[in-house]
């Protein structure tokens, strides 16, 4: 199997070209290097109605026979474990151990998502009835991925939603589809026919998928306006939603904290992927006590750093995914000069080709500046000095985000008082981004609604249904 040419289009089992084809870009270099399918509306209605033929037949497998089978698409993606890596590296940016460590990432989450099983719980068990609640799946399943993450969201979505007798309509971003349809290609003699629908395509795609009247359930992770647009195209049918969105996440550094332990954390938690990570780091308020000793370690973790091509190994960090986000960032950079912020590091892009912005840390901007209040999605960290743990958390919490944020100090407990007082989804304390299959994950207010991972995230791909059996009298 070729993994650099040849992309087709999974629908039914077997390879579907596309109608036309859709230019990928080389974050690195800025050059178009592949071709994609762009799918009809004609081939997504093929799509839809392989998916509907599949679930019928899906829904009834043994239960243990879906467990393997997510064992089995580990095994098959493990075994390209590299060259899916490197395909990765080419269409997203980031460094080639990242990409590796993702698509194992996957694999993983699929064997360990096969060690679950769907609850049933008895209600009402006496002389008259017994009722029980168990769990059933919906139909088809649209998975619709972002651009940062393309092999990692995909997987937070399909081994759940599979296990639980779904079929899934996979749907990548228009910047990154090329790693999903090589997987697509490599389950199909794996599962049956349908049970995997891998379809890409331009920007027309994801509204004709929220749209379809066939689609049962939407697991969607992208940024928050696209989500309400989502929401919207949903409700024409009451289609089922989880929305995993953007974010603001804030780390809190409290005055006892042992800060040469930390630093390297604390700088990766902000960079890792060149800050294009929803639960990124984006907002670092740090005690006074500690501020100048954490800005100089942060600083000289900066300097460590070997900004480049995701395909060079000496490379760290790689380039911004594309290039309407390159510009989004260009244009905060561009605030931060316009306003006098002070830069730590960094501040201006490159001029080499390709998108890449080098690290860029900001001393004590107002609270009320963009580099604060909007998600960078790039390597822009604002640093904020307080000295009122009460105010702090007044802010974090005021921001239309909730999705996670962290907590850094020498004492558990004061920790945990802070960490309890934050209004997202996930708090971490010294530590940043533990995610796990058994682990729920999702953001409040703004970040979304529903949770991914664990039992939790897991039931979301379910309808309850409670059988009620008369007993004889
Ligand atoms: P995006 O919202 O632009 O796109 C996400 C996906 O939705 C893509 O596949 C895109 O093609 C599709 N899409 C676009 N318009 C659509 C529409 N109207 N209907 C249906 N689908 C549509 O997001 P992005 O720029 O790819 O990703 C970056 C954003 O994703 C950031 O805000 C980031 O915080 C967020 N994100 C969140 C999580 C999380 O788990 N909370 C994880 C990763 C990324």
């Amino acid at each position: 199997m070729q993994f650099d040419s040849d992309f087709s289009m999974t629908i039914d089992g077997q390879a579907v070209p596309g109608a036309s084809t859709l230019g990928v870009i080389n974050p690195a270099t800025g050059a178009v290097f592949a071709q994609s399918p762009r799918a009809s509306q004609d081939e997504l209605e093929l799509a839809m109605a392989s998916g509907e033929r599949a679930f019928k037949l899906w829904r009834a497998v043994p239960f243990a026979e879906r467990q393997q089978k997510l064992v089995l698409i580990a095994e098959r993606i493990t075994e390209h474990a590299e060259a899916l890596a490197r395909l990765l590296v080419s269409e997203q940016g980031k460094p080639y151990r990242d990409a590796h460590a993702e698509v194992l990432g996957a694999a993983w989450w699929c064997t360990e998502v096969a060690k679950m099983t769907l609850p049933v719980h008895v209600l009402e068990d006496n002389a008259t009835l017994r009722s029980e609640t168990r769990r059933v799946p919906m139909g088809v399943v649209a998975a619709i991925v972002p651009w940062n993450y393309p092999i990692s969201v995909a997987f937070l979505k399909i081994p759940a939603a599979l296990l639980s007798g779904n079929v899934v309509l996979l749907k990548p971003s228009p910047f990154t589809p090329l790693t999903t349809l090589k997987i697509g290609e490599l389950l199909r003699d794996v599962l049956p026919a349908g049970v995997l629908n891998v379809v890409s395509g331009g920007d027309e795609l994801g509204p004709w998928i929220t749209e379809h009247p066939g689609v049962a359930k939407i697991s969607f992770t992208g940024s928050t306006a696209t989500g309400k647009r989502v929401v919207q195209s949903a409700s024409a049918s009451l289609k089922r939603v989880t929305l995993e969105l953007g974010g603001n996440d804030a780390a809190i550094v409290l005055p006892d904290a042992d800060i040469p332990k930390i630093a390297e954390q604390i700088f990766w938690s902000a960079f890792t992927n060149a800050g294009q990570i929803c639960m990124a780091t984006k907002r670092l308020y740090v005690h006074a006590a500690v501020y100048d000793a954490l800005a100089a370690a942060l600083v000289a973790c900066a300097k460590k750093v070997k900004l480049g091509s995701g395909a060079d190994p000496q490379s760290t960090m790689g380039p911004i995914q594309n290039q309407a986000q390159y510009q989004r960032v260009v244009r905060l950079l561009d605030d931060i000069a316009h306003r006098d912020q002070k830069v730590l590091i960094g501040g201006k892009q490159s001029d080499t080709p390709g998108y890449f912005i080098p690290v860029t840390i900001i001393d004590n901007p107002a609270d009320d500046t963009p580099v604060v209040t909007d998600e960078a999605f790039g390597p822009v960290l604002p640093m904020l000095k307080y000295t009122d743990i009460d105010a702090v958390i007044d802010k974090v919490n005021a921001s239309p985000y909730g999705l996670a944020g962290s907590v850094w100090s020498s004492d558990p407990v004061a920790a945990a008082a802070v960490a309890e007082r934050i209004a997202s989804g996930t708090v971490w304390i010294n530590t940043w981004l533990h995610l796990s299959p058994l682990v729920p994950f999702g953001g409040h207010r703004q970040s979304g609604c529903g949770v991914e991972s664990g039992l939790e995230g897991l039931l979301e791909y379910t309808n309850a249904q409670t059988i009620v059996h008369m007993k004889a009298s």
